[in-house]
């Protein structure tokens, strides 16, 4: 009897997993060259499997910040925002992103995963509500578990089944958190947001929206969907992440209720842990610039993310979305299926996600191709080209 010896099914799955090439999940990447290029087992492969949306891990000036933060303010804050890891900018930082949401209040967190973990376990505890999409980040679901409210589950995109969860709580569902995500990250799939706000104010609830994939991607200055669908002045909170869009690691929550500071005194995640380190705060408040100032590289990323869904769907595959996004899920009917797909893909030079059970929602084996600003035309072709032998070989 070992305490491993619960790791085995899934230690079975992942040699399962493993053919005679790179492995699938966990693949190694022996060095990225620039936002769209990488070499996987000795090949350059085009990286269509990355979250940077807009490409900019590799800018210029992006770099030099975190460069010179390196080099003047050190390698690391040591310590928590609540003791010697607020520097100034960290502050100028949570200034900057509270502006461009035009509200009062913003907190920085160490990790996207962090913010959901402060934000929810904080903002609702013991005789209150959290009230999750049933597809939900595992962030999501981890801040339910930290926080000591009641946790219900509605129906994935859902709004009648939402109301009718509200409905059972009467009164109460005003201590109730709805908590929905702009973009899902497994389907590419995007919630009905303007009913699911119609429902949050028919019974008085709040509303926290993860714009973690969908920030800078969508609205006219890359606030994200709540943004986009002109809900801003609607929503209680948006919680967001520097390592996608904003090519870097950390994460923030924003409202444009003030008393969102009060949380910096009772939010574990945000007081237990060290703060971002300087380069990490530079590079991601150069990118926040790029990003507000980026109608050109959403221009680009909107562009390439509607030829490729195009083309996936007259070659007759099967997306997790209708509508077009930066992530495009290509249902495969079974494992098997799904890695030889991925295997093709990455013999003609693509490297994209494979996502099986349980990280992926109804059961569903998928290859996961996201698409970036970075890509230049000629990228998508080559996508689109590798698609398409994938499709005559099967
Ligand atoms: N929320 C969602 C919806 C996510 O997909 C992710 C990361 N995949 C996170 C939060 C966590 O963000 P991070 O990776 O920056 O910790």
């Amino acid at each position: 009897m070992s305490l491993f010896d619960k790791f085995q099914p899934l230690s079975a799955a992942q040699s399962a997993l493993s053919g005679t090439g790179p492995a699938a999940i966990a693949t190694p990447i022996e060095s990225v060259h620039s936002a769209t290029r990488g070499s996987i087992n000795g090949n350059e492969v085009i990286l269509a499997g990355t979250n940077n949306y807009l490409g900019l891990t590799f800018d210029a000036d992006v770099v030099d910040a975190a460069g010179a933060a390196l080099r003047g303010l050190g390698s690391g804050t040591t310590g928590s925002r609540m003791a010697n890891g607020s520097y100034d900018a960290h502050r100028a930082l949570e200034q900057e992103l509270a502006e461009a949401f035009g509200w009062p209040a913003a907190i920085v967190f160490s990790t996207g995963y962090q913010a959901n973990l402060g934000a929810l376990s904080t903002l609702v505890g013991r005789g209150e509500y959290l009230v999750l999409d049933s597809d939900s980040h595992a962030s999501i679901y981890d801040g339910a578990r930290l926080s000591h409210a009641e946790t219900l589950r509605f129906r994935h995109n859902d709004p009648d089944n939402l109301d009718r969860r509200l409905a059972r709580l009467g009164k109460d569902a005003r201590r109730a958190l709805i908590v929905v995500e702009g973009l899902y990250s497994m389907l590419g799939d995007q919630p009905p947001l303007e009913a699911f706000v119609e429902v949050k104010e028919k019974h008085g609830a709040w509303l926290l929206v993860d714009e973690a994939h969908s920030f800078g991607v969508f609205g006219n200055r890359g606030l994200g969907l709540t943004e986009a669908c002109g809900l801003l002045d609607r929503v209680d909170f948006v919680v967001g992440t520097f390592s996608k869009s904003l090519a870097g690691l950390g994460g923030f929550c924003v409202s444009p209720h003030r008393q969102l500071d009060l949380m910096r005194l009772a939010s574990r995640p945000y007081i237990f842990t060290a703060s971002p380190s300087p380069a990490t705060i530079a590079g991601t408040r150069k990118a926040l610039q790029k990003l507000l100032g980026g109608q050109a590289l959403r221009a680009q990323l909107h562009r390439n993310f509607q030829r490729f869904y195009a083309a996936a769907k007259e070659l007759g595959y099967r997306l997790g979305s209708d509508i077009p996004g930066p992530v495009a899920a290509i249902i495969l009917p079974d494992r098997e299926t799904a890695l030889a797909h991925w295997n093709g893909l990455l013999a003609a030079g693509v490297y994209a996600n494979l996502m099986i059970p349980p990280a992926t929602p109804s059961g569903l084996n998928l290859l996961r191709i996201s698409l970036s600003a970075a890509h230049s035309d000629h990228d998508v072709d080559l996508l689109i080209a590798a698609l398409t032998e994938m499709t005559v070989a099967a």
